[in-house]
């Protein structure tokens, strides 16, 4: 397209140059992220399928694994000595352990995006968080924990799949990672502010040290090893659904000094 100024007496020529440097300078810029961002779902996808394609057909020799593995410590115990007979059985803890963690990374790799975040109905974060509460009365009855669930919930436009979900991680990790010194109290509430709604689900447990703040996002990071029991995803999957939504999940927190957890939806859902 051929653009031709025509200078009118007291027309300043610099200025009009500067507009125009800085319109394809933008227009490059925006090529430059949209690329990138073309770039970024392709790896994503890709990434998914592969992380779905291996669980899938992980799970299935894992199964044959335990299985024959339960076979021989059926069919021929006289003939197992004891060392034997405790290999078998660390194959078999360690096959049913693995089977977990390749059902996880399904869950995880499952986990997409709902296909048009404007059609999405308003929920009643409220109610979802009064099932996930029930769902899991056996671990608050057995740990003594005290959950409140402000009745002030801002209604979000999301899966309530994926809230139950974000839930249910939250505060069963807020009761899970409790201190031994002190009754856990769990408290879930919500805000609307720039924008967003704003949800936390604080605890008065052991608390996080701030170098890992952020580490405990990445999927199968954990900061504990067997004595407290746990996959290391159910972060991670919070992670990926919240930034699904265009949000973001974070943590305040210090060694016992228990443990904020917020994330956030953006209030073009709302
Ligand atoms: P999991 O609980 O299965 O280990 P998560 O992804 O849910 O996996 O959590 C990752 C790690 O973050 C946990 O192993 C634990 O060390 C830490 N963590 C999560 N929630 C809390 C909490 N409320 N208080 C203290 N530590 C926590």
């Amino acid at each position: 397209m051929n653009v031709s100024v025509q200078p009118t007496e007291g027309d300043d020529w610099s200025q009009i140059v500067v507009a125009f440097t800085d319109l394809t300078e933008r227009r490059r810029l925006e090529q430059s992220l949209r690329r990138a961002n073309e770039m970024l779902q392709r790896v994503n996808s890709d990434l998914e399928q592969f992380a779905y394609a291996a669980a899938h057909d992980l799970r299935e020799p894992l199964r044959t694994i335990a299985l024959y593995t339960q076979l021989l410590q059926k069919l021929q115990p006289e003939k197992l000595g004891p060392a034997a007979h405790t290999a078998l059985t660390y194959i078999l803890q360690n096959a049913v352990r693995m089977e977990t963690l390749v059902g996880d990374l399904l869950t995880f790799a499952q986990t997409i995006e709902p296909h048009d975040l404007t059609r999405l109905p308003l929920v009643d974060p409220h109610a979802i968080a009064g099932d996930v509460l029930t769902s899991i009365a056996g671990t608050i009855e057995q740990a003594g924990a005290r959950v409140a669930v402000s009745r002030d919930l801002p209604a979000v436009a999301v899966q309530a799949g994926h809230l139950r979900q974000l839930f249910q991680n939250l505060i069963a990790n807020a009761i899970k990672y409790r201190s031994p010194d002190r009754i856990p109290e769990v408290g879930v509430t919500g805000t609307e502010r720039d924008r967003h709604a704003v949800f936390c689900v604080s605890d008065n447990g052991m608390g996080i040290s701030p170098e890992y703040h952020n580490r405990i996002f990445g999927i199968f990071k954990r900061l504990h090893s067997t004595e407290i029991q746990g996959n290391g995803i159910g972060l991670a999957l919070c992670k990926k659904i919240v930034e699904q939504y265009g949000g973001r999940i974070w943590v305040e927190s210090k060694v016992d000094a228990g443990s904020k957890f917020y994330f956030t939806i953006p209030a073009s859902l709302l």
